[in-house]
């Protein structure tokens, strides 16, 4: 760690305890934002004054418009020129006249100072196209909605990172919240985050999980963190013990200097063996694919020697390109790179995965009371054919350029597979009249992440040509703790015993229906459990690229016959504590011998 910045004398270090999310340590200067529903108040304005509303309201929205073209051009540098286009929507909501005079008249009538009659006729608009039934103007929702909060925020003098754009960002910060979101994590420049500091969220959150394939450390969890650290305050973030030291000393940068050091030489002997087979000492195979979100991580995807993509969430493609009205063709084109590019090798694609901590799209108002256990995923899909068609279209296109799998989401049994495929038959009827290539064999896998799916699974195996545990739901399903709430993130517990004997139970149900078993959580890429999920059985494990270097080398210092032990071994245990404490125990015994005590990490 170099050691040329700053340690104040008055700035006392503060050490922060939360949970270790993403890898890694940095250290940093602080930006800190605090993400807040915009709370808008309502006040009487003197009639002398609704003239200096109006202009507040103009000068409001010419910030508003400056700092969408400044997004716009960031985001069409960094991420191309479709992606940027859905702000040329939230533009044209901005320079909406009747939007703009009916604010500006309602001022006048109501004599309510200006931000409560912008949010008002706002949100008459939002109803308005909310109840439509044409689907493309139901989703002009969210651009108004994107639009007004930023107004809002400029109204009230509010930040909003959105509102802020990445000019604060121009160099590298680490991102300090009270929540960081999907959109938060999407909008930023890689090379101006070093490392992710939150109040909220769990370690398989989906922010978080971006975090990881940026290959940004992250903690999370950590109560007050926006309050205690202040902008520019120097941090350290140490995303595998989940530490973030606040205006360290001297000493602890040394320290930390040396953790840093020693992780990057691990690393680096890691790496130097990726290109080996993924086998164990005994000569068992063990798939090791790749998760990703973007057709921009097929290099890290080579680079990781992966065998193929196991998990592509495609969720930031679709909602993008929808914002952007990019429908099937802009699918398509990003699903045709990524499995044209890995072909020969299967790339995994997984429908849409909307709704839990991803927002619904033409209902970002309308929060439900418990977005995990609601409109999420294949109920969607379900529910909206033409949306689900029109991605499943996307893919059976793609398909005839490599090797592609789709796999369904959040299925809760056997009938929400086979509605599926009802509607991808539809879809490869509607490509035939249209006189498209398409593959009309396309292997279907399912995810198990719902305990009903679990249970079933023969049933489920019997329907499809693989199954891929999700173990992020399953365990937030099976213990019934929601995978993005801090406060009880304690008992998120992948080694509790119900979770590891279902995963046992799925494995084998799928095996006796001879059908293939992978892992898909970030279970998966924890070198820790990975001996307990071979032994289970698990013919494959999917994982953030970033990841794979490590698990590789676990598994590659293994046989199966002693992960077969741990397994029965640790299936016949009561407790989870003992369960986790023997799991570190074999795991700090093969590391001990593949790389010497003093390298543990
Ligand atoms: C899972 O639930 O384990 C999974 C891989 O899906 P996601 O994290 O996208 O919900
Ligand atoms: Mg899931």
């Amino acid at each position: 760690m170099s050691s040329n910045f700053l340690v104040s004398e008055e700035n006392k270090e503060i050490i922060l305890n939360g949970i270790p999310a993403a890898p890694g340590v940095v250290h940093g200067p602080a930006f800190v934002f605090q993400h807040q529903d915009v709370d808008v108040p309502v006040y009487r304005v003197p009639e002398a004054r609704v003239d200096s509303e109006k202009d507040r309201f103009e000068r409001a929205l010419l910030e508003t418009r400056s700092q969408i073209q400044k997004v716009r051009q960031e985001i069409a540098r960094n991420m191309g020129e479709s992606e940027a286009q859905i702000f040329d929507a939230h533009l044209l909501v901005l320079e909406d006249k009747a939007l703009i005079d009916e604010t500006m008249s309602l001022t006048e009538e109501s004599g309510n100072n200006i931000e409560h009659c912008f949010a008002t006729v706002a949100q008459r608009y939002i109803d308005f196209f909310d109840s439509m039934e044409d689907e493309y103007l139901r989703e002009r929702v969210s651009d108004i909605r994107d639009v007004s909060r930023r107004v809002l925020a400029n109204l009230l003098g509010q930040n909003t990172l959105g509102a802020m754009g990445t000019d604060v960002l121009s160099e590298p910060h680490v991102l300090v919240s009270n929540s960081v979101n999907v959109s938060d994590v999407a909008q930023l420049k890689r090379d101006r985050i070093l490392g992710f500091v939150s109040e909220s969220g769990g370690r398989t959150s989906h922010a978080v999980i971006m975090a990881r394939s940026m290959k940004v450390p992250a903690v999370v969890g950590l109560e007050n963190a926006s309050d205690i650290i202040e902008i520019g305050d120097t941090v350290i973030v140490d995303g595998y013990d989940g530490l973030v030291i606040v205006n360290p000393t001297l000493d602890s940068l040394y320290r930390y200097g040396q953790i840093s050091e020693k992780r990057k030489s691990i690393r680096k002997l890691y790496e130097s063996k990726l290109a080996l087979p993924s086998e164990t000492t005994d000569g068992n195979k063990v798939k090791i694919m790749a998760n990703i979100e973007e057709a921009d991580e097929i290099p890290s995807v080579i680079e990781s020697r992966a065998e193929g993509v196991g998990l592509f969430r495609t969720e930031g493609i679709v909602l993008r390109e929808r914002a952007a009205l990019a429908s099937e063709d802009l699918q398509f084109d990003q699903y045709r790179r990524v499995v044209e590019q890995l072909a020969p090798m299967p790339v995994v694609i997984r429908t849409l995965d909307i709704g839990g901590d991803k927002e619904l799209p033409g209902n970002l108002f309308g929060r439900e009371q418990n977005p995990f256990m609601g409109f999420r995923a294949i109920r969607y899909c379900l529910k909206n054919p033409e949306i689900f068609k029109e991605q499943l279209r996307g893919v059976l296109r793609a398909a005839t350029y490599g090797k592609a799998r789709l796999m369904y989401p959040m299925i809760s049994g056997v009938r929400e597979l086979l509605e599926a495929n009802q509607l991808l038959e539809e879809a490869k009827m509607e490509l035939k009249e249209r006189g498209e290539a398409y593959a009309e064999e396309i292997e279907v896998g399912s995810m198990i992440e719902i305990p009903s799916a679990a249970y079933t699974a023969d049933v489920i195996a019997e329907n499809c040509s693989f199954l891929s545990i999700g173990t992020n739901d399953l365990i937030q399903y099976m213990l019934a703790v929601d995978r993005v709430n801090d406060s009880i993130a304690h008992l998120y517990d992948p080694s509790h015993p119900g979770v590891l004997r279902t995963i046992k139970a799925v494995i084998d149900m799928a095996h006796e229906k001879d059908t293939p078993v992978g892992i898909c959580g970030e279970m998966a890429s924890d070198p820790v459990y990975v001996p307990l999920l071979v032994g289970m059985g698990a013919d494959e494990l999917s994982m953030s690229p970033s990841l794979i270097p490590e698990v590789k080398f676990m598994i590659r210092h293994i046989s199966m016959e002693s992960a077969r032990d741990l397994a029965d071994e640790i299936l016949a245990l009561k407790r989870p504590r003992m369960i986790f404490r023997r799991l570190r125990e074999f795991y700090r015994s093969v590391m001990k011998d593949a790389v010497g005590e003093e390298f543990i990490p």
